[in-house]
């Protein structure tokens, strides 16, 4: 039923007042944003967006649906013309006054991401200024979109190519990384010239409004991105892939619903671009120090309760190195605080959701009945008020073997499963022989064992030595069910482009 917009308008930074008054719940609050205003759901429906650290109702966002998402396609397709044409000089200082506005925000858009989706303060200011980052490494690409200047095998010819933007892009985003997430595909999709449509999980919808604000003051002119919230995703993905003034989609999330939208984009043979799920194997080689190694793994594992695709699954330490790197690895997680993000000295927030929590209790169930060890960790936490919010305790896993679930699925939580080996040369097949091909960490003393192992890895992101292999300046992706396509990097421009080629006779 049309029933018209209950609400719109443009206030700036309304998220301030939907996160920090309580006296705001309840109210139909504008926070989808459609052709440049604030608006509510044509259904006049909305949603609670909830705290996970404490269970409590922290906004109301519209509960957008198939008409929203049209409305949104129309307004992005009716911006194209004219942000298409802008120079790819006022493109770039946009967002250049864009990643100014994001930084300048740092603080306040933090607290709003722990108070939303949960990870300590200063994750949260780390994941700002990596977002950030996106958008000025694309600000600088902008000005570096050129074509080519062919031969041709006839004298009389020459080849002319020049890239252009695809069109209006669709952009569904998750909840695990709620700002970056956005700004790694807005930030490309706008240099090159494309309008946008962003659906952001159903978890983390003021995080995405805080950014289209901060595009929108950066001068963003209206139309040309869109945001539609809504409490079932199913029907704005429906209409993002049928729709055919939708040219590209760009799809970060689980590879169950990465893959479901990437057939029905391809029936309508849109782009597709698909960062999904992953397994990361964390291969501790017998020459490295394991202790280093432990340290890493403890600092990787735990970042963001273990919600993050790049997050180690399977910690394969040689025998030798075993007993050494358990040992600093439970001290390690023994050291870790979790609770509130907003408290100080909290190194291990919420997981995002109760069935989250189920899913990693469930996963390290199996794996103890199946004679995994757990010398720390293997339980909710519930005392001193953490049962209001969804807490799991940081878990080491040992003796795991291929049986176990963990070894298999994705987990998502803070479980580090330890697999013992003993064959070097088998160890690398061991790591490979999953769906997944997303990340992978090695750690060893020898240049010849890093560089064997970062060719023959079937995995399209590897850390040597390290744990932090992602930036603005290089491509993100995956290979097998991990996705296709890449973000960030030069690559991550060419995702929004078309290449136009020209052949000019001479004659
Ligand atoms: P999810 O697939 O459940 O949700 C992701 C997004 O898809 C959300 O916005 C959700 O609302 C939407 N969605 C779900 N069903 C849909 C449908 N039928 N139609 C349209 N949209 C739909 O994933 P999640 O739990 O939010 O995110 C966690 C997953 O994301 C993990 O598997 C993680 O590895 C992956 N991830 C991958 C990367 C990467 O770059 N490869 C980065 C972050 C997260």
């Amino acid at each position: 039923m049309a029933v018209g917009r209950p609400e719109k308008c443009h206030n700036r930074r309304s998220w301030d007042q939907q996160v920090f008054k309580p006296g705001d719940r309840g109210r139909n609050l504008a926070a989808m944003f459609i052709d440049g205003a604030w608006i509510a759901a044509r259904s006049g429906r909305d949603f609670a967006v909830v705290n996970p650290a404490t269970g409590d109702e922290i906004g109301r966002v519209p509960d957008g649906g198939a008409d929203d998402a049209s409305d949104a396609i129309a307004a992005a397709d009716g911006a194209f013309g004219a942000w298409s044409s802008t120079t790819a000089y006022q493109r770039a200082d946009i967002l250049l006054e864009a990643w100014r506005l994001m930084t300048e925000q740092a603080d306040e858009l933090a607290e709003l991401m722990t108070t939303e989706q949960g990870k300590p303060l200063r994750a949260s200011r780390f994941e700002v200024g990596y977002g950030a980052d996106f958008i000025r490494w694309f600000a600088e690409e902008a000005r570096r979109l050129t074509g080519e200047w062919l031969p041709s095998a006839r004298a009389d010819q020459r080849f002319l190519t020049i890239r252009q933007p695809v069109g209006v892009v669709a952009m569904v985003t998750p909840w695990n990384y709620p700002m970056s997430m956005l700004t790694r595909k807005m930030a490309p999709a706008l240099a090159a010239g494309c309008t946008l449509v962003l659906k952001p999980a159903e978890a983390t919808p003021l995080c995405a409004k805080a950014i289209f604000d901060l595009f929108t003051e950066a001068g963003v002119p209206p139309g040309v991105i869109n945001l539609v919230t809504a409490a079932d995703p199913a029907p704005i993905g429906e209409v993002f892939t049928s729709d055919r003034r939708v040219r590209k989609l760009t799809f970060t999330g689980s590879t169950a619903v990465g893959r479901l939208l990437a057939a029905k984009a391809g029936a309508s043979l849109q782009r597709v671009s698909v960062e999904l799920g992953g397994h990361a194997p964390f291969i501790v080689y017998p020459d490295a120090d394991p202790l280093n190694a432990a340290k890493g793994a403890a600092a990787l594992k735990f970042l963001n309760a273990g919600q993050a695709c790049i997050s180690p699954n399977r910690l394969y330490v040689h025998r030798n190195a075993a007993d050494a790197f358990v040992e600093t690895l439970t001290k390690r997680v023994a050291g870790l605080t979790t609770g509130n993000g907003m408290d100080d000295g909290v190194g291990v927030g919420p997981l995002v959701d109760a069935a989250a929590v189920e899913k990693v209790a469930g996963q390290v169930d199996d794996a103890r009945t199946k004679g995994a060890g757990v010398p720390i960790g293997g339980e909710r936490l519930t005392a001193d008020g953490l049962d209001r919010g969804f807490f799991y305790a940081p878990t080491v896993l040992t003796d795991v073997t291929p049986e176990m679930t963990v070894y298999r699925e994705e987990t998502f939580g803070p479980v580090a499963p330890v697999v013992v080996y003993d064959d070097v040369d088998e160890v690398v097949e061991l790591a490979n022989d999953t769906h997944y091909g997303l990340a992978a960490y090695v750690y060893t003393e020898s240049l010849k064992t890093a560089m064997t192992a970062f060719e023959a890895l079937d995995f399209a992101i590897i850390g040597i030595n390290d744990v932090n292999p992602t930036s603005a300046s290089v491509p993100f992706g995956g290979m097998k069910d991990s996705g296709l396509g890449r973000e960030g990097g030069h690559e991550g421009l060419d995702e929004y482009l078309e290449i136009k080629t020209a052949g000019i006779s001479l004659r």
